[in-house]
């Protein structure tokens, strides 16, 4: 049976940077932080400082990560690793500063500007990455990938290559439980997202398949408990191991077309990644229900839905989550309808939908887009 790639060494438990002592020195004498404004400022970073101290490792807190990472902000956080002398890093917070510390370690193993290594492997040998996700969604702390804006396109670029898959990963809830609700929603649907999609990929293997129903399973019990009360332990504890465990469904398995059409709505609309999965994810799986059948079946047993109908069962998370329509999230209906052509070649430029168990053109993508504008869950 094939391996799973995963990080070499990934630690999910409670306090788990401050239980570790060494996980974070053992990667060098000084970390590039790359985070957001907000986290920048919390008493979760507060953690982090005082942990980086005991264990006498300097650090320089790059913060400029104001939302999903564009070109710009790479370029930003490459000189602040040069000028400080860096030589770790570590991505903590959402999604976005994760991939930001993947594509800033890129480029320093591997030269040149982020756009040139578009469609290729990356490959040379970068400096250690540490993820630790604040929020549970993204799996970006166990993937290959990184997601990067080309501002000059208008494009959300698919960057790929062992060398991004983090050194290490430190999964700890207790870090996510402040957490607003619609952040907690968008992350968790991003996660249900991952596993069904590895889970119905042509790529699943049966050590995916494995953790993508455990993580299905967690987040089909828990995603709603933990977007009505995000200080319920319990919830959170389990959202954060099935993002790690849907990050590394992805990670092997791959996603197909809700992740090659989401991107292009990101790019073009400005929508949070999650939030766009969730408002493609009934109705490009309602489209796969035949091709799926067998593995929708499965997972409807595995959550105990009696009426084995488990697009249902997303649909009525998403709705539990108040995802909203298009419209209501406020994309004008003719700039969307004019962008279709570009959204659809982009999607199927990403390679994503090929992933997907039938096969699927960009006049399919166009016809998708449409009845996903007017969709209501
Ligand atoms: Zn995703």
């Amino acid at each position: 049976m094939k391996a799973l790639s995963v990080p070499e060494n990934i630690i999910c438990e409670a306090n788990a940077m401050e239980n570790n002592p060494g996980l974070l020195s053992q990667h060098g004498r000084k970390a590039l932080i790359v985070t957001g404004p907000h986290v920048g400022h919390s008493v979760m970073m507060e953690r982090l400082k005082n942990v980086l101290d005991g264990e006498n490792v300097e650090y320089y807190v790059f913060d400029r990560i104001t939302g999903e990472p564009t070109d710009n902000m790479i370029a930003d956080g490459i000189a602040a690793y040069r000028n400080a002398g860096c030589d770790f890093l570590i991505g903590f917070g959402g999604g976005s500063p994760l991939d930001s510390a993947k594509a800033v370690a890129a480029i320093i193993g591997n030269g040149g500007q982020i756009a040139d290594y578009m469609g290729k492997e990356i490959s040379n040998p970068v400096p250690p990455v540490v993820a630790i996700p604040t929020t549970a969604g993204t799996g970006s702390e166990a993937t290959r990938f990184t997601i990067i804006t080309d501002t000059s396109k208008g494009v959300k670029m698919l960057l790929k290559g062992d060398a991004l898959l983090p050194r290490t990963a430190i999964v700890d809830y207790t870090l996510g439980m402040d957490a607003p609700g619609n952040v907690t929603a968008a992350t968790g649907l991003d996660a249900l997202t991952h596993a069904v999609e590895a889970y119905i990929s042509r790529k699943a293997t049966p050590e995916t398949d494995r953790l993508a129903e455990d993580a299905v399973r967690r987040i089909v019990k828990y995603l709603p408990l933990a977007y009505r009360d995000g200080s319920n332990c319990e919830a959170r504890k389990a959202m954060a191991r099935a993002a790690l465990d849907a990050g590394i469904c992805i990670n092997n398995s791959s996603v197909t077309v809700v992740h090659g059409m989401s991107r292009p709505i990101g790019a073009m609309f400005h929508v949070p990644h999650g939030l766009s999965n969730a408002m493609l994810l009934v109705t490009c799986m309602k489209d796969l229900s035949r091709e799926a059948e067998s593995r929708f079946a499965a997972l409807s047993r595995i959550v105990g839905d009696e009426d084995n109908d488990f697009v249902a069962v997303m649909a009525r998370i998403c709705k539990s989550c108040n995802v909203p329509t298009m419209e209501g999230y406020g994309i004008d209906r003719l700039q969307y309808m004019a962008a279709i052509g570009k959204m659809s070649a982009d999607a199927m430029a990403s390679g994503s939908p090929a992933n997907a168990p039938k096969a699927y053109t960009e006049e399919d993508c166009r016809r998708l887009y449409v009845a996903a504008y007017d969709c209501v869950i």
